[in-house]
């Protein structure tokens, strides 16, 4: 009787081939903690009860962040590294430092048919998010920028910088346009609710405000609703960019407390990426920084007598930590270039795509 069983499963266990894992087309959540260096992570963390999801992680490196023209980047020219893979000058936003216009990782994936998205604390158009869209040589191009982002094929983007789309200089309403695709919503209820594959939601109409000062929803209650969208029964794979915008501002203020809240806010989000990966093994969680801001670090005698102190107003070029989960994330230990955040998970689109 066993035997009989044995050879009726035999079938079962040798129909797929030699690696199976190679047709589980993964799902990649990419979160960039703006400004987000060694010592932003280690006092949040303490002032976090001594925890952090990143204590979860199973492999860390570190990340070289300079630009082509600057030994000290900005946002844009280090998303752009991020989301395109080559080095551009501060400032510019999917262009290369010879001029070339570059494809960003969300672009790849979205020509074979992944779904996406992309959620931040600032303006949808602010450097970050829109690095993987926009291409234009100044960042500050804020309206340009929205129209790129009209004429893209992102799925679900949430943010602020509503104005930027309805209360423009040359007084077209994009959304107008924007709405015949996309459900454009103001809440996280609407979000939720809301049937379309393609849904903005405006979290401000103009820069969203810091989370001590009351912004809502929390980005892990945004990442968590965004997530249950794409638990879809065709099981299209995702790529998804999450951004924690204001830990970066934190440091420009030199405000400690601005960090470690804005750090708590994006640690929830970090929770929500790695719990949806433990439940959906084909998803490979990235969590790292464009740079360090402040030059930042920190003493006292305990976390309640935490003292920052800041060397810098500004950014600086030290190396800011990656953190992965989930499969192929062994690729991300060692030092890398910030180009090859980017390169990296390439490999692991073309390895399942070739
Ligand atoms: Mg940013
Ligand atoms: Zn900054």
């Amino acid at each position: 009787m066993k035997k009989i069983v044995l050879l009726l499963l035999f079938p079962i266990f040798f129909s797929c081939c030699n690696d199976c894992s190679k047709h589980t087309t993964p799902n990649i959540i990419l979160l960039i903690g703006d400004g987000m260096g060694l010592s932003q992570i280690s006092a949040s963390m303490y002032a976090n009860g001594n925890k952090s999801a990143l204590e979860e992680f199973t492999t860390i490196g570190l990340v070289k962040t300079h630009a082509a023209d600057n030994l000290v980047t900005d946002s844009a020219s280090s998303a752009t590294a991020m989301a395109s893979g080559e080095k551009t000058n501060n400032g510019t936003l999917g262009i290369n430092a010879t001029n070339d216009t570059l494809t960003s990782i969300l672009e790849i994936f979205e020509a074979k048919n992944y779904r996406s998205a992309l959620l931040s604390t600032a303006t949808i158009t602010h450097a970050t998010p829109a690095a993987f869209y926009a291409k234009v040589l100044s960042r500050g191009e804020y309206e340009t920028i929205a129209s790129q982002l009209s004429n893209h094929d992102v799925d679900i983007f949430v943010g602020g910088g509503k104005k930027h789309f309805d209360q423009r200089s040359d007084s077209i309403n994009i959304l107008e346009k924007m709405s015949k695709k996309y459900d454009i919503v103001n809440d996280l209820q609407s979000f939720i609710d809301s049937k379309n594959p393609n849904i903005g939601y405006f979290i401000a109409e103009e820069s969203p405000i810091p989370v001590s000062k009351g912004r809502t929803p929390s980005l892990g209650a945004i990442t968590k609703a965004t997530l249950d969208k794409f638990r879809n029964p065709e099981k299209q794979p995702f790529f998804m960019m999450i951004e924690g915008a204001q830990i970066d501002w934190g440091g420009h203020a030199n405000d400690t407390d601005y960090i470690v809240s804005e750090f708590k806010d994006f640690n929830g989000a970090v929770k929500e990426a790695l719990a949806y990966a433990k439940r959906n093994t084909n998803t490979l969680v990235i969590v790292t920084a464009d740079h360090e801001t402040g030059g930042f670090a920190f003493d006292g005698e305990s976390i309640e007598a935490m003292k920052g102190s800041f060397t810098t107003l500004k950014h600086t070029a030290t190396m800011v930590p990656v953190f992965a989960y989930g499969p192929s994330s062994k690729k991300f230990s060692g030092i890398m270039d910030n180009t090859d955040i980017f390169l990296k998970m390439k490999e692991v689109f073309d390895y399942h795509n070739e």
